[in-house]
């Protein structure tokens, strides 16, 4: 492709982008498509020979439109909302059309620099203490996602634990860390990636009610593995959770981490970027003084597209060392001076994209009012949902929902075939979660898009539908 039909389709497709955008609520929210419909409909093999672009364009309208799920729909209330933006889908073209690879300082300068900057900014934003910054012995990091500062931040607890031995000579010794049953499964995962085994992912009990961790129940955990002989290498205290949005005690588990010398990771993968409004930052206590790392994801709620998470580190010495490993064909004078940070020893993969290009376009672009506004219309817009289902006697609320998602369920009828009846009729796109052996319905809203009406609209449709 010449850069000249570049920029002809290039056109075509901001346009289509921009079109796709204004119109999204003409499609119904769920994709439609029975499992294999898409797949049938194309191709078997690859061309033999190329194709014009437009050829292209047709199979999306035609072929692969109606196997999207429209994530940038203002009725999408499933999961957690995935934010896109202008200012962010322009950033990620401009890191596309650059195409660097910003695995090491010296492969793009800029990459780099960007990316401590964002983070600093982003840490700035967010409130976060001062050791998570560049400047002090901490730093963030851009990651794909919430997932992989996860397992980047047990191995990183790993290496403290076994005094810097768990790379180089492997487990030696029985290591645990402590998560709950309200925790991502991302941190069973990593710790089993990480080679603890399962069985040492140890699962603190939760209040029946708040379904926060129960430090108490941890302290007996800790102590009875220590006396087993164990190792306790990592805590995870989750700030909204995935299911509820539960708010984890964060001060107490520190306190505990701190007398035991055990890595407390912070999951506020989802609910972390409300810090960005002042009235929210109590969300935060005791990440100040406890935790080792925090994770949280832009590319949730804070209107910049998948994949951007980032994740800090009070002391960022423990995770370099764990991760750096440096091949001769990567030897640079810049590495060797000391004076750059090398992101490749914070991650997992060594190749990177230049995420922190559309991070600083969604900051720059809204500015620290324009994101408050958008978590405090979001958080507006739930407690309505909550005031309409809280007023029925025929729906019971849960009544824990400080951000953006709401949890409630039908006393009537069947939780799970309600919410198969709306999300079927495409109007909107529910999620549902599990409470001991009760299902609730999740009403997570947060699409920059998402008026009032959207929200009242999907309750008619709610209560129709109920009464059906
Ligand atoms: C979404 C979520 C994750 C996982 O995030 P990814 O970026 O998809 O890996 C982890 N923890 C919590 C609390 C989440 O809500």
């Amino acid at each position: 492709m010449t850069p000249e039909e570049f920029r002809r389709y290039g056109r075509q497709v901001v346009d289509r982008i921009a079109d796709y955008l204004t119109g999204v609520e003409q499609y119904p929210v769920r994709a439609q498509v029975r499992p294999g419909d898409v797949r049938t409909r194309l191709p078997a093999s690859p061309p033999e020979r190329g194709e014009p672009y437009e050829h292209l364009l047709a199979d999306l309208d035609t072929v692969l439109m109606p196997g999207i799920t429209h994530w940038q729909h203002p009725s999408f209330f499933a999961y957690f909302p995935s934010n896109a933006s202008g200012p962010s889908i322009l950033g990620d073209l401009l890191s596309a059309g650059l195409g660097v690879q910003g695995m090491v300082w010296a492969t793009s300068p800029a990459a780099t620099e960007l990316e401590t900057l964002v983070v600093d900014w982003l840490a700035e934003l967010l409130g976060l203490p001062e050791r998570f910054r560049t400047d002090s012995a901490g730093g963030g990091v851009i990651q794909d996602s919430a997932s992989s500062g996860a397992l980047a931040a047990v191995v990183a607890a790993l290496h403290r634990a076994s005094g810097g031995k768990a790379g180089t000579e492997g487990l030696t010794r029985r290591y645990t860390m402590y998560v709950s049953s309200q925790t991502h499964s991302s941190l069973e995962k990593a710790g089993r990636i990480a080679g603890l085994g399962a069985d040492n992912v140890r699962s603190v009990a939760v209040h029946p009610e708040t379904l926060e961790m129960d430090p108490a129940h941890l302290r007996t955990l800790i102590e009875q593995d220590v006396a087993a002989g164990a190792t306790p290498a990592l805590v995870c205290a989750t700030i909204g959770t995935t299911s509820t949005t539960a708010v984890d005690p964060v001060r107490a588990i520190g306190e505990l981490c701190r007398e035991h010398g055990i890595w407390l990771h912070v999951d506020a993968a989802y609910a972390g970027v409300s810090a960005v409004c002042p009235e929210m930052r109590w969300i935060n206590d005791g990440v100040a003084e406890y935790a080792d790392s925090y994770a949280t994801n832009p590319h949730k709620w804070l209107l910049t597209n998948f994949d951007c998470g980032v994740l800090w580190v009070a002391d960022r010495r423990p995770l370099v060392d764990a991760l750096s490993i440096l091949p001769e064909f990567l030897r640079n004078s810049a590495t060797e001076s000391g004076e750059v940070i090398d992101y490749r020893d914070w991650q997992v993969p060594l190749g990177r994209r230049f995420r922190a290009l559309k991070l600083w376009s969604v900051i720059r672009w809204y500015g620290a009012e324009g994101l408050r506004e958008h978590i405090r219309t979001g958080i507006a817009l739930a407690q309505r949902f909550a005031a309409l289902v809280d007023a029925d006697p025929d729906f019971e609320l849960r009544p824990h929902h400080p951000f953006g998602l709401v949890c409630f369920r039908p006393l009537r009828t069947d939780a799970l075939a309600l919410m198969e009846h709306v999300n079927a009729s495409g109007q909107l796109y529910l999620s549902h979660t599990k409470i001991g052996d009760d299902v609730w319905l999740r009403m997570a809203i947060g699409a920059p898009t998402t008026t009032a009406e959207h929200v009242d609209a999907a309750w008619e449709a709610l209560r129709a539908a109920q009464s059906r």
